[in-house]
């Protein structure tokens, strides 16, 4: 497919959209409900949707017997730590192989022409982008994604924390479901904000900001305290009244779900004449501009009404150039 249709290449030959970035419809004003109509299917299709889908079988197929979780045992924990280690890896490499690894659509609709594969850098252990980010993800991200989930799980066991079941409150259960992605956007974006005060940026998560050129394995490669900030996004079904298979997505939706933001390309090809979203130009540019964009995908304003939302035009670039 030709992604001159879509976008423009500049003299270095990174490619960039046409189309602008958009907030969230529901923060328009004057509310315009034809618009936040058309949005509702973009809401839930494909990542949330999958998520929701994805911690339903996680619940049925992997999660022992309640009375098993009220104990910390070590058959459990260690069951839960290598079946997420496995899932994260497929996932990963799901997007990595096609992409970077055998690059099917070669750099077409891909940000920066590069791929970091190809470039040493001495930043990066072992000199390697692609290496280092999945070192980190493997060694650190997902074993700290996995103790958190276990500790929410035990937690719900013993009723330490309350459990709701959708039969005994339909409405409530609906809506814990539906503000997963709200509670990711405004809890990623807060800890995004304190990790970018700059002596928790120089010790913390300047580990994440070396991959300015990001790819799939980049999504979980952060300094360890930051994957606990990240992860304790679980915390939030800790204050309000939840139930594990809703903090499962949770967790699916922070571990999973930040490979969009961090696949490289705007569009994937399906076959030569489909293509698919991906939504990754909002945190792309957090990672060219490092002082833009603190929010995962503008479902929660904080930018706009902070003053750091770069929509991809030419006078947001302008705007947040770095001074020289
Ligand atoms: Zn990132
Ligand atoms: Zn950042």
């Amino acid at each position: 497919m030709d992604d001159k249709e879509f976008g423009t290449r500049d003299k270095r030959g990174d490619w960039a959209p046409i189309k602008l970035l958009e907030p969230a419809p529901l923060w328009l004003f004057p509310p315009k409900p034809k618009k936040i109509l058309a949005w509702i299917p973009a809401y839930f299709f494909p990542y949330n949707v999958l998520f929701m889908i994805s911690s339903i079988i996680y619940w049925f197929l992997v999660i022992p017997p309640v009375e098993t979780m009220s104990n910390f045992s070590w058959d459990w924990t260690i069951n839960i730590l290598v079946i997420n280690m496995v899932l994260a890896f497929i996932w990963y490499q799901g997007w990595e192989v096609p992409l970077y690894i055998k690059k099917k659509q070669a750099n077409r609709f891909k940000y920066n022409k590069s791929f970091p594969f190809d470039i040493k850098n001495k930043f990066f252990w072992f000199k390697n982008q692609t290496i280092d980010n999945m070192t980190r993800s493997m060694l650190f991200g997902v074993p700290i994604w996995s103790m958190l989930q276990i500790l929410m799980l035990w937690t719900f066991s013993n009723g330490y924390i309350p459990w709701i079941n959708f039969s005994e409150n339909k409405i409530w259960f609906i809506l814990m479901i539906l503000v997963v992605p709200i509670i990711h956007d405004f809890h990623f974006y807060c800890i995004h904000r304190l990790i970018h005060i700059p002596i928790l940026y120089k010790w913390v998560h300047s580990v994440h900001h070396k991959s300015v050129n990001p790819s799939p394995w980049s999504s979980l490669s952060m300094h360890p305290v930051e994957h606990i900030l990240y992860f304790g996004t679980v915390f939030w079904h800790f204050l309000l009244p939840s139930n594990p298979i809703i903090a499962i997505y949770q967790l699916h939706f922070a571990g999973f779900g930040a490979v969009p933001g961090h696949i490289g390309f705007d569009k994937v090809e399906i076959s030569s004449k489909k293509t698919f979203d991906t939504h990754a130009y909002m945190h792309y540019l957090h990672h060219k501009y490092f002082n833009v964009n603190y929010g995962g995908d503008g479902l929660v304003p904080f930018d706009r009404v902070f003053g750091t939302y770069h929509d991809g035009s030419k006078e947001s670039d302008i705007r947040f150039k770095p001074k020289t």
